[in-house]
């Protein structure tokens, strides 16, 4: 079953714009697609989508702006009145992982770099889901489902394998600092005090890697096709149930360790 409302951030470029392509294509397929980013008019990819699919919404939301994700809230309000919808999925995708030459370790970074990175990849998803709540609590409270998922509620948190601190064999040498994997964990605290603090709520949360993707964050030489990591990733999340909420899962859907 698939969910009737849908928002994705970061839906600009990279796997947020592979989600809205994908969640578009499928037939009887969500009844919104709500692809948010900080510039939808000038983005041409996304643009070209919402021309064949009318169910897609461009919201502008940038995850570091208070003021815009209250304004995306009320946009997303006032669509879904129109069928007297709630927020079944919200996909906390947008993210940053600065590269700052060879050799910038955690001992060489700048406060700014690590703050910058916590605000976009982890505050921001915390600040993203706590204004969509309402949404998600209306569409878990409207749906007649006993089991938990992405048809009823469900937050999903696009965290990274390297947020991961039982994997953690590496440190710096595999992405040359520690910003990106400290904002990805606690990305993936957040995922788990919401499956906790929301499972009287009907509503599930779980964070995954993608896997090593080819976008501009991952670069050219990453192992997985963008449409691949993403077709995969939207199969696992349409199986979600009340026994995955509070995990941390490969695209494909095999458990990492926290
Ligand atoms: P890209 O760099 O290709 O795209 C990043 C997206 O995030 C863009 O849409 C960008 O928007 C958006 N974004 C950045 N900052 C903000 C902000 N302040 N507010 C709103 N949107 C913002 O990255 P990917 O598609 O590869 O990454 C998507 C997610 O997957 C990220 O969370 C990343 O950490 C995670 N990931 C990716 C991996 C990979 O190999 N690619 C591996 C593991 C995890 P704009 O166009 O406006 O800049």
């Amino acid at each position: 079953m698939h969910p009737r409302s849908v928002l994705v951030t970061g839906a600009s470029r990279g796997i947020g714009l592979e989600l809205i392509r994908q969640l578009a294509a499928i037939k009887d397929g969500p009844v919104h697609v709500f692809a948010a980013c900080r510039n939808p008019d000038t983005a041409e990819d996304l643009q070209a989508i919402i021309k064949d699919h009318p169910q897609v919404h461009p919201i502008r939301l940038d995850v570091e702006d208070d003021a815009s994700i209250s304004s995306a809230v009320e946009t997303v309000q006032s669509i879904l009145r129109t069928t007297d919808d709630g927020l079944n999925l919200l996909i906390n995708n947008a993210g940053i992982s600065e590269k700052q030459g060879t050799g910038f370790s955690v001992l060489g970074a700048e406060r700014a770099v690590f703050q910058r990175h916590l605000d976009v990849n982890s505050i921001g998803p915390a600040m993203v889901t706590q204004a969509f709540l309402p949404l998600l609590k209306k569409a878990s409270s409207m749906s007649n489902s006993a089991k938990m998922g992405a048809h009823k509620a469900a937050i999903v948190n696009i965290s990274s394998g390297l947020g991961s601190i039982g994997n953690n064999t590496t440190g710096t040498q595999m992405v040359n600092n520690a910003f990106y994997r400290m904002s990805k964990s606690a990305l993936n605290q957040l995922t788990k005090t919401l499956a906790v603090d929301l499972k009287n709520d009907g509503i599930l949360a779980v964070a995954f890697c993608p896997g090593w993707v080819q976008t501009d964050m991952g670069g050219p030489q990453a192992h997985l096709k963008v449409n691949d990591s993403v077709s995969a990733l939207i199969t696992t999340i349409e199986k979600l149930t009340d026994e995955h909420s509070g995990g941390y899962f490969q695209h494909t859907g095999e458990t990492i360790p926290y």
